[in-house]
């Protein structure tokens, strides 16, 4: 690995850094070697962390020359993405910490993905997300292992999971975002909504965070496997998105991947409405005709 600090020169954003990077190291490997590229770019310890509120740190000066990530034990797709979050604040100058010299971040913070306006500290921990995601799963890299896959599928995102070294949550924002198709990824916690990605053209999802997965979902089947993905099946679509009345609905398909541990996906495709056909609205509109003057 050839990168260094001064190759960064002024890059601010998470974007900015991320391509910088790349353009010096277009060979990268998967997974990413994040602990090699923290110790290229001024980490030169990685420590464990035992503070039961806190996921991860950083422990750095005013000028940024050097750094110690610290981060709590445990599997290692969520320590990746943890060291690649803390070295996103370290790279990133307008970072701020509330201590000096000393960033603390909790779970929470390391999910989070959008900001409340105003508030700098909520947007620090939104860059360093953001940082996190581009850099373990690099966008040409993601494309191409999408490209091998066009049908949604559960089982993708958990090989993305794999082979990109992180958590099956973060494969599957990814995939939500960069996936063509219309589709959404629910997460539920011991049978209720927890977080929903869903990709821009897919509409917004009815049921609130917190609430209990839809009764009639696909999720509540006895038939499903723990650690396999389902078969994918068609369901109501108003159980999952606000249908008009007068319009026709969509068709959704419903496909789950449920964990003993009570952690679920569901994954949420959605079929796009079947444009009339000329020769179907001339039918309904001579059918109208006929209707109200009478005629048979
Ligand atoms: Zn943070």
């Amino acid at each position: 690995m050839a990168i260094s600090r001064i190759d960064l020169g002024g890059a601010g954003s998470p974007e900015a850094l991320v391509k910088r990077i790349l353009q010096v190291e277009p060979n990268l490997s998967v997974p990413v070697p994040i602990q090699e590229m923290c110790a290229r770019l001024g980490i030169f310890r990685i420590e464990d962390l035992d503070a039961d509120e806190f996921e991860g740190g950083l422990v750095t000066n005013a000028k940024r020359s050097e750094g110690t990530i610290l981060a709590k034990r445990g599997g290692e797709p969520r320590r990746r993405f943890t060291i690649a979050h803390e070295l996103g604040h370290f790279l990133m100058a307008h970072h701020i910490p509330d201590q000096p010299g000393r960033f603390l971040c909790k779970s929470s913070d390391l999910r989070r993905l959008t900001a409340k306006e105003g508030d700098q500290r909520q947007r620090r921990e939104v860059e360093a997300n953001r940082f996190a995601s581009l850099m373990l799963m690099p966008p040409h890299l993601l494309r191409g292992a999408m490209a091998a896959f066009p049908e949604p599928d559960l089982h993708h995102v958990l090989a993305l999971a794999r082979d990109f070294g992180v958590g099956k949550e973060t494969a599957a924002r990814a995939y939500v975002q960069y996936h063509p198709e219309r589709i959404a990824i629910v997460v539920a916690g011991n049978g209720r909504v927890q977080r929903c990605y869903r990709s821009l053209s897919f509409p917004a999802i009815i049921c609130a965070v917190g609430s209990p997965v839809p009764v009639h979902s696909l999720y509540h089947s006895s038939s499903h496997r723990p650690d396999i993905p389902s078969d994918r099946a068609a369901c109501s679509p108003d159980l999952w998105v606000d249908v008009k009345r007068d319009l026709r609905a969509p068709v959704i398909y419903e496909q789950v991947y449920l964990q003993l541990n009570g952690f679920a996906m569901i994954l949420l495709r959605l079929e796009p409405v079947p444009e009339e056909s000329a020769e179907e609205r001339r039918l309904e509109e001579s059918w109208r005709y006929r209707f109200h003057s009478g005629r048979r």
